[in-house]
């Protein structure tokens, strides 16, 4: 088997024995994977003639989403009632109306406020693809119930901004779960539910995609590791996944992504200089073959010093000019241009080589 396909197809994932508490595959758990910054694969068919283009002549693209995991921030009632003589443990984030309004029953919290998010991104003229959670009260991560949630979904629509799902820790493997929790959010959406992408980056390699191509998913993004920013296999193009077992490539398609701002915080720790240099290399690196830019930021990270390096990221990037999307435009548009399948005629021709990353 040669190095590319093993890279495409994530054979490493296949059994491996150093994954987290939360079964995901690490970065330094991939054998192919040493050369986690560049889209090693992506630059191959790029140096085999194939050149994505985009509207208005723009030379890439960039995604930007959001998972919504958390919308209250449910603390217990006595921290709330301290928080009122300026003792809480989240003194910092407190103000004297949220506090007393949320004494008794408590309130979406302003700083984790979905429209206030959405206002920053179109001071931006950015149009994103939110992710909700769709789960019961008394489940791991429970925050919101999505029946609260329909005036936001439709005020985040109007504004041309995709809604997707965001599955839980029990749904990436488990394809009733799964369904149970898209039809609950489909009934609070009234539409169909597309997009994809599951709680914590969890995924498995040999169910997720085919669960989500099962419930007629149009694509995943979920695919990258949380450990480590960059490109997991190798690619800066949405793709078909190409399965081992079956020896094909699946019908879904999966965009990867590339940073999530919860790896820069809590895996990689680095400090705001880092973290935009890092994101100026991958940007220069995804730009210069005509790659698609994910990016996931969460909607509680856009509070104070947060904010600050959230509005520096969308000035790097933006100032690129790239043709801005949503998840489903741009899947939509690599389909519509046939870029998928001579995509995959190219990889063909790659696997079959013997060719060396
Ligand atoms: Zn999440």
């Amino acid at each position: 088997m040669n190095k590319q396909i093993k890279l495409y197809g994530a054979f490493d994932d296949y059994g491996d024995k150093l994954v987290d508490q939360y079964g995901r595959s690490r970065m330094f758990g991939g054998s192919e994977t040493s050369n986690i910054f560049s889209p090693v694969i992506s630059n191959m068919i790029f140096a085999k003639g194939f050149k994505p283009f985009y509207p208005n002549n723009k030379s890439f693209a960039f995604c930007l989403s959001h998972d919504i995991d958390l919308l209250y921030l449910r603390r217990p009632v006595k921290d709330r009632v301290l928080s009122l003589f300026g003792k809480s443990t989240y003194k910092s984030a407190d103000n004297f109306n949220y506090v007393y309004g949320s004494l008794f029953k408590e309130k979406p919290y302003p700083a984790f406020s979905l429209k206030k998010l959405d206002n920053i991104n179109k001071s931006w003229d950015i149009n994103s693809t939110y992710y909700f959670l769709s789960l019961q009260e008394g489940e791991q991560d429970y925050n919101y119930n999505v029946n609260t949630i329909r005036d936001t979904v439709n005020l985040l629509k109007e504004r041309k901004n995709e809604i997707g799902l965001h599955g839980g820790h029990q749904a990436y493997n488990n394809i009733e779960k799964l369904n149970q929790e898209k039809e609950l959010f489909e009934s609070v959406t009234g539409s169909n539910c597309v997009g994809y992408r599951n709680h914590y980056l969890r995924f498995d390699i040999n169910s997720t995609w085919k669960i989500l191509t099962k419930l007629k998913f149009q694509y995943d993004t979920t695919f990258g590791y949380p450990d480590c920013v960059g490109f997991k296999n190798g690619m800066c193009y949405p793709f078909h996944p190409y399965d081992f077992k079956q020896q094909a490539f699946l019908e879904i398609v999966e965009l990867p992504l590339i940073v999530m701002d919860a790896t820069f915080f809590f895996y990689m720790r680095l400090n705001d200089e880092q973290i935009k240099m890092i994101i100026k290399d991958l940007l220069k690196k995804v730009k210069a073959i005509g790659g698609v830019f994910t990016l996931l930021w969460h909607n509680n990270n856009i509070s104070e010093k947060n904010l600050k390096l959230y509005n520096e990221v969308l000035e790097i990037i933006t100032k690129e000019d790239p043709w801005i999307s949503t998840s489903i435009d741009i899947v939509n548009w690599w389909k519509q241009q046939d870029l998928l399948t001579k995509q995959q005629s190219i990889l063909n021709d790659i696997f079959a080589g013997q060719q060396s990353v």
